[in-house]
Formats: C-alpha cells, structure tokens, sequence
C-alpha cells in the first residue's frame, strides 16, 4: 500500500478530521496518536501538492483545494491564501465522526464533574457508539480495503483514558474496576456504573438473641404489621444490620449484602477467633475509609453482642471462596440436657463411638420447611465429654462444616445416626451452643 496515495484517495472522496485520517493508518508507527498521523499525512501531501504547481499548475491546485476542504488543513488553506487562489471554504463536518473528535475535552470536563462526588482508586471507561456510525466507519473500510485501522470506539476509549489518567492521576483497571464510565461522545451522556464495595473480617457474636441475618417477618415481608410490632423484622437485632449499618453510612452506599462462611443459630454464640464474612455495599460514594475507625463504631455500638476484628478490603471472588468455606471443619461446645441421669461410662461411651465416625443426616426437621430434604454425610474428628451434674454433660466437638449439632444431640427422631440420644439410649437435648472455631484462611 503507498500510503500518501492511500491518504489522498480518502480525503478525495470525503471529508476528514485529523483524528479520522490518521485511524485509517494507526498500526503503522508507534508512539503517536492518530491526530499526528493524520496532521503529518496533511502537511506532507502539501508540501507536495505545493511543488507540483511548477510542472502541473491545474492539479497541484486542484490538491491544494482537496487538503483545504476536506483536510481541513491550516497549511493547505494559509498555501492557498498566500499564492492568492480563491478557495470555496466549505463547512462541511468530518464524515466519520462528524466532529466529535474536537469535543474530547468538554467532555472530559463534563465527565469529571460527574464522578465529583465519587471517591476511588481505580476506573475504566466504556463507550458507547451509535449503531449507524459504527456501521458507517465498517462500510468505509471495506471500500477502500483498510486493513491497518484502529476501531473508532477503541480511539475514543484511549483518549478518554488518557485524558482523564491525567486529570484524575487514577489508573486504568481493566478487571475489577472502582467505577465503569460509559461515555457515549456523540450524544454526549456520560453514565457511571459504580462497583460494589468489599470489606471482609470475623465476627465474633456474644448474645444468644442476636440472628446472623435480617429475617423479615413472614407474615408482612417487611412492610411491617402487628404480629411484629411494625418493624417488618422477625428478629430485632442481627450481625448483619450492626455490621452492615456502619458501612453503610460511611461509605454512603445505597445498599448492603452480607456474606459469611456458614451460619450459627440464633440462640447460639459464635466465639473464639470469629466467623469469616465479607460486607457488600452497592454504589459507595466514599471509598477511602478507615477500617478501624469503622471497626471501632459496630463494637460500640453493638456492644455485649457482636464485634468485629481483622477487617481488610476485598474483592468480589472472595466471597465465592468464602460461601466454599461453609465445609470448613467447625469446633462447637455444647450444654447437654439428658432425660435420665448418665454414668461416667456412658459418656465415655460418647466419646469412644463418636470419634472418627461419619455421621449420616437427613435434614433436620426444624430447617426441613427451607431446605432440600436430603441425607448429608459429616465426619467427627475429636469429641470431648465433661460431667457438670447427674444429667447434664458439657460436649466440644470438632466436626466437618454442615453437621447439625443439636440433631447429633438429639437423633431427631432417628434421622440423625449415630447421635447421643440413640447410642445411650437416654434422651438428649441442647441447652446452649457455642461456636469455638470455624477453622478457615480468609485472606
Ligand atoms: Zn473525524
Ligand atoms: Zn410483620
């Protein structure tokens, strides 16, 4: 391809701005932007148009006339001016972007004012390209077999990056992005599409009134009635809302998710080092927060019950690996109830039938109206029995994530096997659970 031919021939045919031109051309060269090639392209085809006027007047003119018009180019029209040849100074626009290319940088101010306002780190624009302009750029390729172009979406994209690294001094994340701004240049809306924001850490839950999430009440869903007292609540306190609370108002988020690596009854605690969770907040404004002044506000104010600790950014694939967690191995401490007294033998029976068995569980009845009924297999690594009255014993158990400890207690009505109940042939309930452990890496 000869490449000033290639150029004269486009401009011949259509009018085009610097940016338009030089597209045609941009694997050609690196470490330029279009506008240069398409502004070099001009100035050379001048200077040639301009010698040509010595052997060939009529159509070095007739050039000069091409390049002033359809090139728009200052050097071609100042040529034209000072050799005193009359040109007709047409106002015709850019056939392919129709001038949009000169708006780049209202519209980088106008995007800026519109993500004042948003704190973040990082950002990746999109843009938006009406159907028939991008029909017309693929049509222009194919007639004049272009096969070293650049995408004008792409073009736009790139300056709109640049223009707004330099503003901004935030950089370009192509993967998980802070914010996405979808710049349509030709109607000249700007949209922002704000990402989540992500914090993980581990609670630790220290009332056994407190529910892990926000149950809304069965009979009004939420909109509140009398049966809950107009809260819409089921529950009037869980981890979730004093987590999620704090967050919220910091980040000036719109909404809230809370994610967490199993769950622990209402009436049970979850102690030792915590349970993994990780809160979602949907269009945060504020991004630049201090974790441990936050931190600091849920332990104040969900003080006795909840507290939070080691609460770090993250990503939204963590909570993938979190939800995967659920099957960690668990550690639970149990105050057991039984019907008759129990001998030391008989919970040292526990102890030697238990461990190291798997157990075999078909869903509990009391969870049997929200869950699959399904027989689900848990392995028991360490059981340990202390007598604490003539019918009362208190149990730790290490087990596999998803056993149901208080039907391990109980047997349920024999869908659970083996189970305390059944192999002493004593009924057993559960007075109090703790959660000791929930053994997991969550970083
Ligand atoms: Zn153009
Ligand atoms: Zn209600």
């Amino acid at each position: 391809m000869d490449v000033q031919q290639k150029a004269f021939e486009l401009l011949s045919k259509y009018p085009l701005c610097d940016h338009c031109l030089g597209r045609q051309f941009a694997t050609l060269g690196y470490s330029m932007e279009n506008n240069v090639r398409g502004f070099s392209l001009k100035v050379f085809l001048t200077m040639q148009a301009n010698d040509l006027l010595k052997e060939k007047p009529d159509e070095g003119f007739a050039k000069l006339h091409v390049l002033a018009t359809h090139g728009f180019s200052k050097t071609a029209q100042c040529t034209l001016k000072h050799l005193k040849r009359e040109y007709n100074f047409s106002v015709e626009q850019c056939f392919m972007c129709d001038g949009t290319f000169d708006k780049v940088e209202e519209l980088t101010q106008k995007t800026l004012s519109v993500l004042e306002g948003y704190e973040f780190f990082t950002y990746l624009v999109g843009i938006e390209m009406p159907v028939k302009i991008e029909e017309r750029e693929d049509e222009f390729k194919a007639v004049f077999d272009i096969n070293v172009a650049e995408s004008m979406k792409h073009e736009f994209g790139r300056l709109f990056g640049k223009a707004l690294n330099a503003r901004t001094g935030k950089e370009v994340d192509y993967l998980i992005p802070d914010i996405v701004i979808v710049i349509n240049p030709f109607l000249g809306n700007i949209k922002l599409q704000v990402n989540p924001l992500f914090v993980g850490g581990r609670y630790r839950k220290l009332a056994r009134t407190v529910s892990q999430s926000k149950w809304f009440c069965s009979s009004c869903r939420g909109r509140g009635c009398e049966k809950c007292g107009g809260t819409g609540k089921l529950y009037s306190e869980s981890v979730e809302e004093f987590i999620s609370k704090p967050f919220l108002e910091v980040s000036n988020g719109v909404d809230s998710f809370f994610h967490a690596s199993g769950r622990e009854d209402i009436d049970a605690r979850m102690l030792g080092a915590g349970r993994p969770f990780i809160v979602e907040i949907s269009k945060p404004k504020k991004r630049f927060i201090d974790l441990k002044i936050v931190a600091n506000a849920i332990n104040t104010g969900a003080m006795g019950k909840v507290e939070v600790s080691e609460l770090y950014f993250t990503t939204k694939d963590k909570v993938r690996r979190l939800k995967k967690g659920e099957g960690a191995v668990k550690e639970y401490r149990l105050l057991v109830e039984f019907e008759n007294d129990v001998s030391d033998d008989c919970l040292r029976l526990i102890e030697e039938k238990l461990v190291g068995v798997t157990v075999k569980q078909q869903t509990p009845l009391r969870v049997l109206h929200r869950r699959a009924d399904l027989i689900r297999e848990r392995y028991i690594y360490k059981v340990k029995v202390k007598k604490v009255s003539l019918k009362m014993a208190l149990l730790e158990i290490r087990c596999q994530g998803g056993l149901y400890v208080k039907e391990l207690v109980s047997g349920d009505e024999t869908r659970t096997v083996p189970s305390i109940s059944g192999l002493l042939g004593n009924r057993a309930k559960t007075l109090k659970l703790d959660v000791l452990n929930v053994v997991m890496d969550d970083n």
